[in-house]
């Protein structure tokens, strides 16, 4: 019997031709998507951030920020009052760089993080690092373009540039970051084979999802490889400013206006919700670039600039900043003191200085996709380490969050976890 015989004698006729009529129309626009959207990917968080908020999982999956330090009941008098005296302004269209108060601020936030004297015209408010990484990608790169990364790298940037037909080369790192002579090396390759490689994606401080920082000395190294063969470095570094101990390490950008794009965030020093980010762009650049922002959302949104604006000048967002950290090293240390209790032997982590995620290595070939499924039925999530990769082949790495769980869930998570590894390397 065919389907559209048995759905006959299942649905009224009406639903019948309604669905015949979908199915038609189904098959007919499939041809009309652009060979691009067939590179758009649903990402792997995603998938697992719905099955994170199911009751009485531990969710060591999504690095949500914590949020319930913020001053709500304040932020909301502020969020009243901007509506009620400035509602004209904060409801109306703005203007596509972002507004001159908030631009300025990002100066002064900058310089808290060792980029002093940038100017607030070299700066586009965003909508998040997100849409500036989107940006990037179509201002820079033409289909079969290289864009250079981290391994592992942010699974959000992975299936940006990838909708772009880019080809993402993952960069080996070690524990002090990109490797440079791994960088010279793979850029040599590619330029023998003629490919034009156009950036270096890389998130220095406190690297999503392996917790690495690159260090000091790496980082002029990197930018000056990058520099000779004629590739912009863009900086993506939402993390930077919550180092659990010190100062900020000095960005890439901070020494090297011309050659790098810097990307900030709102999303982890304040609240994602309001979808705030800047990028601070080398002059000779900037027209392009802020033109193309502006083409994708006219002007970030008005209402959340005042919102933040109001937080950078009216509350003291340094502290707030300064428990962040206290919290997130807390958390951090409880993860790592858990690992280190319930993990089998040949089991190996990474130590981060910041940020929000531990990175696991289990033995060379365990795939560690298939132990997500056993994880949710023991009650605990993780995001497997395919994601973070261009190639999506199997992978026997893991990445833990740690910023949004309570110390006792994360142990106890983390006592979840450890049985299906013990079983996985048993095996
Ligand atoms: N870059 C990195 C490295 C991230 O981890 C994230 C979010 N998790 C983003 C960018 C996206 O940030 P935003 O909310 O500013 O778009």
């Amino acid at each position: 019997m065919s389907s559209s015989e048995a759905s006959a004698d299942l649905l009224p006729a009406e639903t019948e031709a309604a669905l015949e009529r979908a199915v038609d129309s189904h098959n007919r626009h499939e041809q009309l998507f652009s060979v691009r959207a067939a590179n758009i990917k649903q990402s792997a968080v995603r998938d697992v951030f719905d099955i994170s908020i199911r009751p009485g999982l531990v969710s060591l999956a999504g690095g949500s920020p914590y949020l319930k330090s913020l001053p709500l009941e304040d932020l909301g008098r502020t969020a009243q009052t901007i509506i009620a005296e400035h509602g004209l302004e904060a409801l109306q269209y703005g203007g596509g760089q972002g507004m001159e108060q908030l631009r300025e601020l990002v100066c002064e936030v900058m310089a808290a993080e060792g980029i002093e004297g940038a100017d607030p015209d070299d700066i586009v408010i965003t909508t998040g690092s997100q849409s500036a990484q989107d940006v990037a990608a179509k201002v820079f790169c033409n289909p079969g373009d290289v864009i250079l990364c981290e391994d592992p790298t942010y699974v959000g940037a992975l299936n940006t540039f990838e909708a772009y037909e880019v080809d993402v080369v993952a960069v080996p790192m070690d524990d002090d970051g990109l490797i440079p002579d791994e960088l010279e090396r793979t850029i040599t390759a590619l330029e023998a084979q003629g490919r034009a490689i156009k950036v270096l994606y890389t998130i220095p401080s406190f690297n999503n999802p392996s917790g690495i920082t690159m260090a000091a000395d790496r980082r002029q190294r990197v930018v000056d490889i990058c520099r000779a063969h004629n590739i912009l470095v863009l900086e993506d570094n939402p993390y930077g400013m919550l180092r659990f101990d010190g100062e900020p390490l000095r960005p890439m950008r901070a020494d090297n206006p011309h050659d790098v794009i810097y990307l900030g965030s709102f999303s982890k020093i304040f609240a994602p919700g309001v979808r705030l980010g800047w990028a601070l762009v080398p002059k000779h650049l900037y027209r392009r670039f802020y033109l193309a922002c502006e083409a994708v959302v006219l002007c970030p949104s008005p209402l959340t600039q005042m919102l933040v604006t109001a937080y950078l000048t009216e509350y003291d967002w340094r502290g707030h900043l300064h428990t962040m950290r206290s919290l997130y090293r807390e958390r951090c240390d409880a993860m790592l003191g858990a690992l280190a209790e319930e993990l089998p032997e040949g089991v190996h982590w990474t130590t981060p200085d910041g940020g929000f995620f531990v990175w696991v290595t289990l033995p060379e070939g365990i795939d560690t996709y298939p132990l997500l499924y056993k994880a949710i039925d023991a009650g605990v999530v993780f995001i497997p380490g395919a994601a973070f990769t261009p190639s999506d082949e199997p992978s026997n790495k893991l990445r833990l969050a740690f910023s949004a769980v309570a110390p006792e869930d994360i142990v106890e998570g983390v006592r979840r976890l450890a049985p299906i590894l013990r079983a996985a390397i048993e095996e």
